[in-house]
């Protein structure tokens, strides 16, 4: 697309320079790997490669002159990076299909390479540096700008409970927006009366494409934002996972690897639990940690690249089956047939039986501790209950910004806390662990301000200040859905393998239940969902690929 120069973006303007290989430049042999696959082009100032809306169907390089990426492009104008030559533009929208939200307008004339999308997925596929190059550069990029504020805008009182609840559909699903409070941001009455919009009708989206949402449902807002595939799911794939944690991409991974047709479904955005943890440290290949969403962020662009198909956001709300066959009903109304099934929806944080906690859900009580939730309370004295790993992670996390308090009931924090986690908790300054503690009142109007917490052993009550309470006290499984259709433990876990016996084994006919597979032949369980699973992001990896391996056994036998 042709367009006048615009002049806030004339040629002179600086190139941007490297964060973290976030913009690397590519040498001679990769620049001729790309000419050969596309075509090189003249480019004039003005020209548009790429705009907000549109599903990127084209990899740019830039062989001459220079590329500006820009949020607003001819109202706002904000400059986000400027590309030379030889560096390559875009960022993870274009790998795994969603809307892109920037422009890249040429600001210096020059030329550029067009590589077709499909061909940029063969080198992807089939070389590793290139891989890594390009995939490390889009990820990178994809942290500046959910750091930055760009993107799609969210209108709306971050006392509203549908505010919260959007901000934390794209947190979780590291979408960057920007945020426009309603509370204290004195432009945005005037941009809701430009747009028609009554302060009633927040929260409002307003759309890459320019589309107005409001107070939209996660659907509504997964299509604005194009996230997961988009075409219908094949008639009958040989497996369908339901659960995008790491178990689920796991699953979908080797699945996928291994040449079988996979369509998985996720209710709310791939990473599961683990999507929320700020930093995981034992998980193996990363000596120094790796963010919860990191890690689930490249499992989902692997198994993207070994063609596993991804419907969300789309909860799983029935089962139907008959032999061999098997159909999953999602939210949406759309039904997803396949030879085999993996349940792979993991489990979720057990609420305290405390009067008001649903009052300040989102706004001051929280079931994960990421970058989202921190920022919201920076400074701030915050309290985390729970005795377990991840409520020592949390509490580590929060402190690096607030002074934090850990409750535990009992007295010993090293009875369900690994022992590096329990050492580095009491080394931490920022940390008080208050041992016997129970919490029973929550306090504040509008946000929360304090809480009561009371000594089990001497019935003391304390009132303490926490203006947030993060939550992380056990788990139960998502299992509701399946209407009681496959047979569990008594917590609702799903019961597998050598773990059923007796009627429980009625559907096998004589015949004994594979390893991981539920009490209907062809239907595997993996990951926290299933009884006695060690509650661990390696086990739930490692029992979705095993489940792969007995996929093919259930498959071949007669
Ligand atoms: C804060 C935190 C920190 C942690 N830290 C560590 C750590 O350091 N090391 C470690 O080993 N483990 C850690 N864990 C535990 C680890 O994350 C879990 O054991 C792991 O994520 C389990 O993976 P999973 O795929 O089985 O389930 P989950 O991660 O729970 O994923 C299940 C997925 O299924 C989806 N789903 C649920 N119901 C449906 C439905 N009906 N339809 C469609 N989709 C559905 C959910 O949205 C979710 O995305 C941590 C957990 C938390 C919460």
């Amino acid at each position: 697309m042709s367009a006048a120069p615009n002049d806030a973006l004339g040629a002179g303007l600086p190139e941007t320079p490297d964060h973290n290989g976030a913009f690397p430049r590519l040498d001679e042999e990769q620049l001729e790997r790309f000419r050969r696959l596309g075509r090189v082009r003249a480019v004039e100032p003005g020209e548009i490669l790429f705009a907000p809306g549109e599903r990127g169907d084209a990899f740019f390089v830039v062989e001459s002159g220079s590329v500006a990426i820009v949020q607003g492009y001819g109202a706002e104008d904000r400059i986000i990076a400027v590309h030379g030559a030889h560096r390559f533009l875009g960022e993870l929208s274009l790998i795994v299909g969603q809307r892109i939200y920037l422009t890249g307008a040429v600001c210096e004339a020059g030329a550029v390479i067009e590589v077709p999308l499909q061909a940029l997925w063969g080198v992807v596929a089939e070389d590793k540096a290139m891989s890594d190059l390009i995939l490390g550069a889009f990820m990178a990029r994809r942290a500046l700008l959910i750091g930055l504020g760009t993107g799609i805008k969210v209108i709306g009182s971050r006392f509203s409970s549908d505010s919260r609840r959007l901000r934390e559909f794209l947190a979780r699903n590291q979408m960057p927006y920007i945020w426009i409070d309603l509370e204290d941001d004195d432009q945005a009455e005037g941009l809701l009366s430009g747009l028609g919009v009554a302060a009633a009708e927040t929260p409002v989206v307003i759309a890459s494409d320019g589309q107005i949402l409001r107070n939209p449902n996660s659907a509504e807002l997964g299509e604005a934002l194009g996230l997961g595939t988009r075409a219908p799911p094949p008639v009958l794939c040989d497996v369908i996972v339901v659960g995008a944690g790491p178990a689920g991409l796991g699953a979908a991974l080797y699945a996928a690897s291994e040449g079988l047709s996979v369509q998985g479904v996720e209710a709310t955005a791939p990473g599961g639990q683990a999507g929320t943890s700020s930093r995981i440290e034992n998980y193996l290949g990363f000596p120094a940690g790796i963010s919860g969403h990191e890690l689930t962020q490249r499992a989902f662009v692997q198994a993207g690249k070994f063609g596993a198909r991804l419907t969300t956001p789309a909860e799983a709300v029935a089962l139907h089956s008959e032999p061999g066959r098997h159909e999953i009903e999602l939210s949406n109304g759309i039904r997803v047939t396949g030879r085999t099934v993996v349940i792979a929806t993991g489990a979720q944080y057990r609420r305290p039986q405390v009067a008001r906690l649903d009052e300040f859900e989102g706004g001051g009580v929280y079931y994960a501790a990421t970058q989202a939730e921190a920022q919201l309370c920076s400074g701030d004295p915050v309290a985390v209950i729970g005795g377990g790993n991840s409520a020592g992670q949390a509490a580590m996390f929060l402190s690096e910004t607030s002074p934090c308090r850990l409750l535990i009931r009992g007295g010993d924090l090293g009875k369900s806390m690994s022992r590096y986690l329990v050492d580095q908790v009491e080394r931490n300054d920022a940390i008080e662990v208050c041992a016997h503690s129970e919490l029973v009142e929550l306090h504040g109007e509008r946000e929360l301000v304090a809480m009561t917490i009371r000594d089990n052993r001497s019935d003391e009550h304390t009132r303490i200040p926490a203006t947030a309470l993060f939550v992380f006290v056990g788990a139960s499984p998502h299992t509701e859905w399946l209407a009681g259709q496959l047979e569990t433990d008594k917590g609702g876990f799903l019961l597998t393998g050598r773990e059923l016996d007796g009627d429980q084994l009625a559907e096998f006919e004589g015949e004994p239940p594979l390893f991981l597979e539920t009490s209907r032949p062809g239907i595997f369980a993996v990951g926290d969902v299933r009884s006695g699973s060690i509650k661990r992001v390696a086990s739930a990896v490692g029992e979705g690929s095993m489940a792969v391996r007995l996929i093919h056994e259930r498959l071949a036998a007669p």
